[in-house]
């Protein structure tokens, strides 16, 4: 038996009430608290023109958030355009809500699930706010799987109030991935798909013969055939040959490389924070 029925119940010499107008759409947020493990949960809006921020305001700086699984983890630009793999990714995005460093509405999200699967449907809701003044309602579910920090993806649902659906009607699963690259979604830690292996360099040339010293002297690093960088393959990092950090390198984990700077980046190496090649 629902509950509601007892709404029906209406004590004799109580006034009926009248019906007049339309009735009224009030906005409001709501958000999950964060779980035992720190993690967002479902987030839930009525957005309209009351809750979007004013035309021409900027937003600000959300970097004090630190969301579960979070990592500044930058990888070549040709891999993630903008090299950031993640970012602080809004459930309800502050274009609609003008909710800037709520930590029950940030996780980690990355830069293709932020900017390439949920903005689209976001700036979808906003035009159509503005244009109708018209509400949305709007809810965002974040999706983890088991104890994991970073969500598998966001379910994105909207639609609008006054015309019922008629103008914005969407229910969206956004993967949280990065073409190229590997997530452990459990810590958010992350590699890239292609990182070639020692073989595959060695195949196609681009590692110096291991018969050579790995430490080249001045006059060899002048000579076009020297190795340029090294590789520490542990650590998926490269060195200049004059890095002191190369002697610590375990002869089975290092490789001199005859690649410029530009390709291994590309292929995923990163730069050595000491010698900063
Ligand atoms: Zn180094």
């Amino acid at each position: 038996m629902c509950s509601r029925r007892t709404s029906w119940y209406r004590p004799r010499g109580e006034a009926t009430a009248i019906e007049v107008g339309e009735p009224v759409i009030e906005p409001y947020k709501e958000y999950s608290p964060l779980d035992p493990l720190g993690r967002c949960g479902v987030a839930t809006a009525c957005l309209g023109l009351e809750t979007l921020p004013p035309e021409g305001e900027r937003r600000g700086e959300i970097g004090h958030v630190h969301p579960t699984g979070w990592h500044m983890t930058c990888y070549d630009r040709n891999l993630v355009s903008g090299e950031s793999l993640y970012n602080r990714t809004h459930l309800i995005a502050w274009c609609l809500s003008e909710e800037l460093d709520n930590p029950q509405n940030l996780i980690t999200g990355t830069q293709y699930l932020n900017q390439g699967s949920m903005q689209p449907l976001e700036t979808r809701v906003v035009d159509y706010i503005r244009t109708s003044g018209n509400h949305v309602l709007y809810r965002v579910t974040p999706v983890f799987q088991g104890d994991e920090l970073v969500a598998r993806g966001v379910q994105v649902e909207a639609r609008s109030v006054e015309d019922e659906g008629a103008g914005v009607s969407f229910n969206v699963y956004c993967y949280n991935v990065q073409p190229g690259v590997t997530i452990d979604y459990a810590t958010g830690e992350s590699h890239p798909d292609f990182l070639p292996s020692r073989t595959a360099l060695t195949q196609k040339g681009y590692l110096a013969d291991s018969a050579r010293p790995l430490c080249a002297t001045a006059n060899e690093s002048a000579t076009p055939t020297a190795p340029s960088y090294i590789i520490n393959f542990a650590t998926q990092r490269f060195h200049l040959t004059t890095c002191k950090s190369v002697a610590d390198i375990a002869a089975r984990n290092q490789g001199a490389c005859r690649l410029d700077r530009d390709m291994l980046k590309t292929l995923g190496y990163l730069p050595c924070d000491r010698c900063k090649p």
